[in-house]
């Protein structure tokens, strides 16, 4: 009988061990079974080589409770341990400086784990009494038991084990009990050791998967061998749109099979659920850092040896081989969905709104992929066809270029709501894309960085013509009276509506158009948009939308207001205007070129000059104003261009329906 303390540095690690791993207590399991199922490969191995020239027998590793004895047990019939070898791997845990460590890393039970080769030690997290019972390979070899009840010193002596292996048996801890029931212990197999590579039984029954699918050769495995291995994943899920099969040895070894699950609609980027295995053993379902962060959406399987899970998470973000990784599973991902577009665009089409968001916002957050995915992205159009990017260059580029040489996509966010504005730029014969996504609003813009010579507008952002500016563009043609007769028509006439200013303006998009249309500026929408997504950025959310009333001076409705009105106002509103026009060019002659120091006469006479220009002002808008309020077919005309946008409300909806009704009498 051998009699000796445990080879660490610290007075007493146990304590330690135990208070600083609390969380993590259950992984003590997936250490003991993946030291039994090494073990057993070990012997395999040595047996293939010819090295062992024994029976194998039943390989199998099991777990055992005793509820009575207080004890669980994990046996395997691996290689064994003799007396030296318990020496060399169990007593000698020698290392320094274990208290700075544990301290600095007293939240990762992995990495302490990890760190020292701790492995077996997790057992004290939740025992009062460790024994291992274990009779080696060897030839001639004793059967030998060690025991340790948690203080540095232990007790090794020989004993009665026929059968070749190694028993672990822990004595469970007065607070760990739940370590007793059967129920508990097989969730953990099942969280842990759900893909060991070697059977472990647990209550009778074998509870793992030995030959995962990730580590089967793709050319082996069908479409239904992938479906159903997801759903053994994840019960109770709709099929997965589709898979990638990752397999790769060099520079660093990984496998795993990463699924794109059917997402329903609202964009929620669930984490957790790639699950990372070392070896077929699983380690944790956060992947953050090893995986991009837009492929969060993803679920699956990615197994590999060589990332470095002891370390913290921001050494992960940082550590080479993981940004490798990153890289590869970017690009494995990009290619098998080129590969689906290229090999079945009708199928990748079907599922294109399900991927949008994910390729969307791939593109958006990782350089790399979107590099690859502008070949494969779709644009759709408000007809609900497809096209990629260059296909949509082609289709549009000889009829939406403008006369800047730019091409200019049109788009629309609302079919129903922009209705009119997208049947005007169709009947055109131009093009509208629908971009109505979640992300859409920075899909443009993203877009507009990396496509050349080429701008997005939306279709209600301007009348057609302004839109897509050609050379051969009409101005709208009105005498200087008429244009301000007609401005402050339309002006006067158009009805407050809360946090919205209006801009009257004309244009000359042909006699079958719409005689007044509503627009909002681009830059001001998108502007108000991102504030609105983005807090801290008020300034632009708390503006008035600023809409412009485009009056279309080629409708033969506007033709005759201008005519009437110009007819009925122009012999008073000329005089007045010419009279603006001769004090204007008095103030010019007054400042001279010195508009610094006026004597005070000059000043006061500037100032005269521009109160009678204010005057002359108001009394023009009276007179106008006093026209227009009897023009009841502005006011319809005004009325019917807010209400397709949705403006006309409240009282000024009532009076609008009231004018109607007497309309109709
Ligand atoms: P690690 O597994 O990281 O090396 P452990 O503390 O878990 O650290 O184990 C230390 C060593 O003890 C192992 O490397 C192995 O040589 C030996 N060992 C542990 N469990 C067994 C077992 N069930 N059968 C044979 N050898 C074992």
């Amino acid at each position: 009988m051998q009699k000796g303390t445990i080879g660490v540095t610290t007075e007493n690690i146990f304590p330690v061990i135990k208070k600083f791993l609390y969380s993590d207590h259950e992984i003590f399991l997936r250490e003991l079974v993946s030291n039994a199922v090494d073990a057993t490969q070990k012997l395999k191995t040595l047996s293939s080589f010819g090295e062992y020239k024994g029976e194998l027998g039943e390989m199998d590793v099991t777990v055992t409770v005793d509820k009575e004895k207080g004890t669980l047990t994990v046996s395997d019939r691996g290689i064994g341990m003799t007396a030296d070898d318990i020496n060399k791997y169990i007593n000698q845990i020698a290392f320094s400086g274990a208290e700075e460590f544990l301290e600095k890393y007293k939240d990762n039970a992995n990495a302490i784990i990890g760190h020292f080769g701790l492995g077996f030690y997790s057992a004290f997290m939740v025992s009062k009494k460790v024994e291992i019972r274990s009779l080696s390979y060897k030839d001639g070899a004793e059967a030998v038991l060690w025991e340790c009840d948690g203080s540095p010193e232990f007790n090794m002596e020989p004993c009665a084990k026929d059968s070749r292996g190694t028993d672990i048996v822990l004595y469970i801890d007065d607070d760990s009990k739940e370590f007793l029931e059967q129920a508990r212990i097989d969730t953990l197999l099942k969280k842990y050791c759900r893909f060991l590579p070697v059977p472990v039984k647990s209550d009778g029954k074998v509870i793992n998967d030995t030959e995962p699918s990730w580590n089967r050769k793709p050319a082996d495995l069908t479409a239904d061998d992938y479906i159903k291995f997801y759903h053994e994943l994840y019960p109770g899920q709709d099929d997965p749109l589709f898979w990638i099969h990752l397999n790769v040895d060099y520079p660093f070894t990984l496998t795993g099979i990463l699924f794109f699950p059917k997402i329903h609609n609202n964009f929620e980027i669930r984490k957790d659920r790639i699950q990372l295995y070392c070896n077929q053993v699983f380690v944790t379902d956060s992947v953050e850092g090893v995986v991009p962060e837009f492929m969060m959406l993803m679920q699956g399987v990615i197994d590999s040896p060589d990332i470095p899970l002891n370390v913290s998470r921001s050494y992960l973000q940082s550590d080479t081989a993981v940004k490798k990784i990153s890289t590869y599973i970017t690009k494995k991902v990009a290619q098998r969905l080129e590969e689906i577009f290229k090999t079945d665009r009708k199928d990748y089409e079907a599922k294109w709104n399900d991927i949008k968001l994910f390729i969307e916002y791939g593109m958006l957050t990782d350089q790399k992929f979107c590099e690859q995915a502008m070949k494969f992205v779709l644009l759709n159009d408000t007809e609900k066809r497809n096209y990629t990017l260059e296909e949509y260059k082609t289709l549009v580029e000889a009829q939406q270029t403008d006369k800047n040489g730019d091409i200019i996509y049109l788009y629309a966010t609302d079919p129903i709501a922009q209705y009119t504005y997208i049947k005007a730029a169709k009947d055109k014969g131009y093009s509208v894309l629908l971009m109505d996504g979640q992300l859409d609003n920075h899909f443009i813009g993203l877009l507009e960085q990396k496509l050349e010579k080429t701008r997005f507008v939306r279709v209600d952002s301007d009348v057609i013509d302004n839109l897509i500016v050609k050379d051969n563009k009409k101005e709208a043609d009105l005498t200087p009276v008429q244009r301000a007769i007609l401005t402050t028509i339309f002006r006067s006439q158009t009805p407050e509506v809360d946090k919205a200013n209006f801009l009257v303006t004309f244009e000359a998009i042909g006699e079958h158009a719409l005689p007044v249309v509503i627009t909002q500026n681009e830059f001001m929408r998108r502007m108000k948009d991102m504030a609105a997504m983005q807090p801290g950025m008020n300034f632009y959310g708390d503006l008035p939308d600023s809409y412009n009333i485009v009056v279309n001076t080629e409708n033969p409705l506007i033709v005759k207001i201008t005519k009437e009105s110009n007819d009925a106002l122009s012999a008073d509103i000329l005089p007045l205007m010419e009279k603006i026009d001769e004090y204007n060019s008095e103030i010019t002659k007054l400042r001279g070129d010195n508009t610094k120091d006026q004597d005070a006469e000059t000043s006061q006479n500037i100032k005269d000059l521009e109160k009678k220009i204010t005057d002359d002002r108001a009394e023009q808008d009276k007179l106008i104003t006093a026209y227009a309020e009897k023009n009841s077919t502005v006011k319809q005309l005004i009325d019917l261009a807010l209400l397709g946008n949705g403006l006309l409300k409240g009282e000024a909806l009532s009076s609008f329906i009231e004018r109607s009704m007497n309309l109709l009498k």
